[in-house]
């Protein structure tokens, strides 16, 4: 509504100016100046409106790449790391999109790993990751978790360089065509791999491999989600700051859903997790954002 506002007061203020000025032609300074401050005024206006357009931030991020939020940028003492993974086309979509909007409203970054396989099939989840992917990382989970073997084993496990490579590029162009950013952070499904997979990301140009936490949210036994604690959740990342203050909370939007949708009772848990991280003496920071920050200091303490 501003955007239009201000052009309709533009155009209208010109025009009753130069009506006047016809009229009046002596205090012509005058009126220039004023007219001046006021078209400063609604163009000031004009360029709120437009920066807080989704799609010009879309536009934005696109041409100019994404600006860091001030407290990815921020090294901390204690780091938490929120990783997200088995964001996906179809599966748990709601429970996805609804914990990184809750992120998002903290201004938690928080690295979303990303199955790149058919993501978009499903437009809505891609839109959405899209519209999201200066505010979060969007890491690379593999390329279908494992589906095409059936699942039956994780998808990495002694893997060849040849066959890890063919897999992870795949799945690096894919996602990289579609968020218009390098992918630089690549998670192994069921944080499973093998030495081909450590070489092809080499080849691949992906420098960062999530390959530990510190505590994750749920225990998986015949594939269904235990939930642990808030506390020990708590507690284990007070451990993990006393190691070396790093807190690495693996999540997974299945955590919260039963029979594959949001369920409201479990997700409440998250809220209150959120909360009680924010209340340690700790920041944020996404994969992408901590890696590349130890790599630049052991660059510099080498040099
Ligand atoms: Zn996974």
């Amino acid at each position: 509504m501003t955007f239009f506002g201000g052009i309709s007061f533009i155009a209208h203020f010109i025009i009753i100016m130069l009506k006047w000025v016809r009229r009046n032609p002596k205090p012509t300074m005058t009126i220039f100046s004023v007219s001046g401050i006021i078209i400063f005024g609604a163009l000031f206006s004009l360029k709120q409106s437009i920066n807080d357009s989704p799609n010009v931030k879309l536009i934005k991020n696109t041409f100019y790449g994404c600006q860091k939020t001030a407290q990815a940028a921020e090294m901390e003492d204690n780091v938490i790391i929120l990783r997200l993974d088995d964001v996906q086309a179809f599966a748990w979509k709601d429970v996805s999109m609804r914990m990184i909007d809750e992120m998002i409203g903290k201004n938690i970054p928080a690295t979303i790993g990303v199955i790149p396989k058919n993501l978009e099939e499903d437009e809505e989840i891609a839109n959405y990751l899209k519209k999201i992917s200066c505010d979060m990382e969007i890491a690379q989970h593999g390329w279908d978790h494992g589906q095409q073997s059936g699942n039956t084993k994780p998808e990495f496990e002694g893997a060849s360089k040849n066959t890890a490579y063919k897999r992870i590029i795949k799945g690096k162009e894919y996602l990289e065509s579609i968020f218009d950013k390098d992918i630089v952070t690549f998670i192994p499904p069921n944080e499973v791999y093998s030495n081909g997979t450590v070489d092809a990301l080499k080849q691949a140009e992906i420098p960062f491999l999530a390959n530990t936490h510190t505590v994750a949210l749920a225990n998986y036994e015949n594939n269904m989600p235990k939930l642990n604690s808030t506390d020990k959740i708590i507690d284990s990342c007070k451990q993990g700051f006393e190691n070396d203050n790093l807190c690495v909370v693996m999540l997974h939007p299945q955590d919260y859903a039963t029979n594959g949708y949001l369920d409201e009772s479990k997700y409440a848990g998250f809220s209150e997790l959120l909360g009680r991280l924010e209340e340690l003496n700790a920041g944020f920071m996404t994969i992408e954002d901590y890696a590349g920050y130890k790599l630049s200091n052991t660059k510099n303490e080498n040099d």
